[in-house]
């Protein structure tokens, strides 16, 4: 009998996310005559930002929090940027900014990040933030990461001393969902493209977390029997990049549409394998919205807080 494991439905629990935030925000409104707002700053015609930002925009609609998005051209200079940041640091009615990465290559992103104030940072990725995140002090934490642990509470995976092993090691994804994960007690094993044996640090893990942008780079091989897998990566499979083994998972979606998103995991081998697995699309990447909805919601509740 072939096993199937449980699949961990980003979109299902993104949607009970968003509801509960939306339930929260009619309190604040009725309560503090407050609504959240974010602010995005869009630079240039990038058309998966472009994508990105109008799924936040549509989010936002969705809960109830206003939404207002900044468009700057992409000759925009550094000195451009911070000027906006500056602005919007200042409003009452702003509790979020975020900037849309990435940046024209003239544009010192680093100084972008820093310039945005820690209070409104919904994106977490200010080093005010990351470092209370290593101290476990009260912060907002990047998304991605927030939503990988909220999808293995919710599905009541086991965190507290179950080994852990973290393929990448980016600021955004690896190295915060690490920290989380240490948060809870985990065992965590962090592995990178220097990485001499990949397989060594995932065959024996309980939980496996993939954020490399290396299509199937997990195959079934690697993965032991009832591990529960979380595959970040987003992968846009086109004409020229398509092959049989690839598409297999994706097949109709690819010849309907002509392209496809595929993840890190090779989802059909390893999925009999898995005890939970996390499907892409549908997985990670809808919780990643509803946790900068919950993040945005809980800047306006500090700015509350503070007045
Ligand atoms: P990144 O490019 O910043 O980092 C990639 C990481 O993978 C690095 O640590 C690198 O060392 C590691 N890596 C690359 N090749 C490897 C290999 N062969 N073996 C082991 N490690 C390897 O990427 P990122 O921004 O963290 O994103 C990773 C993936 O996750 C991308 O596909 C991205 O699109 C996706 N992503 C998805 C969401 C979401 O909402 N679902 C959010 C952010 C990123």
């Amino acid at each position: 009998m072939i096993k199937i494991a449980k699949l961990i439905s980003g979109s299902k629990i993104s949607a009970q996310i968003k509801d509960e935030v939306k339930a929260q925000i009619e309190q604040m409104k009725k309560e503090n005559d407050t609504v959240p707002g974010l602010a995005v700053i869009l630079v240039g015609e990038n058309p998966a930002s472009r994508v990105y930002v109008a799924n936040k925009e549509k989010g936002c609609a969705q809960v109830g929090i206003n939404s207002e998005t900044v468009r700057m051209e992409d000759t925009v200079s550094t000195d451009d940027i911070l000027a906006e940041i500056d602005k919007l640091n200042n409003r009452d009615d702003i509790h979020g900014i975020l900037v849309q990465l990435p940046l024209p290559q003239q544009v010192d992103t680093g100084r972008v990040l820093m310039a945005i104030s820690p209070d409104k940072d919904v994106d977490g990725f200010h080093p005010v933030n990351m470092g209370k995140l290593v101290a476990q002090q009260d912060c907002l934490v990047p998304a991605t990461p927030s939503g990988i642990i909220e999808m293995l509470k919710r599905e009541n995976i086991n965190l507290k001393g179950a080994n852990a092993t973290m393929v990448g090691h980016s600021e955004i994804v690896g190295k915060p969902c690490t920290l989380l994960l240490l948060n809870e007690w985990a065992t965590v094993t962090v592995c990178h493209i220097e990485t001499k044996d990949l397989k060594m640090h995932t065959k024996d893990a309980d939980i496996i977390i993939v954020a490399t942008g290396v299509p199937y780079l997990i195959k079934e091989d690697m993965v032991k029997e009832g591990a529960v897998i979380i595959d970040v990566g987003i992968n846009r499979i086109t004409k020229d990049k398509a092959s049989p083994d690839l598409l297999e998972w994706r097949k109709e979606d690819f010849e309907k549409k002509g392209a496809t998103l595929i993840g890190d995991v090779d989802f059909q081998r390893v999925e009999p394998k898995a005890s939970h697995i996390s499907p892409v699309p549908g997985g990670v990447g809808p919780m990643t919205i509803a946790m900068l909805l919950k993040n945005t919601l809980k800047a306006a509740k500090m700015a509350v807080e503070k007045k």
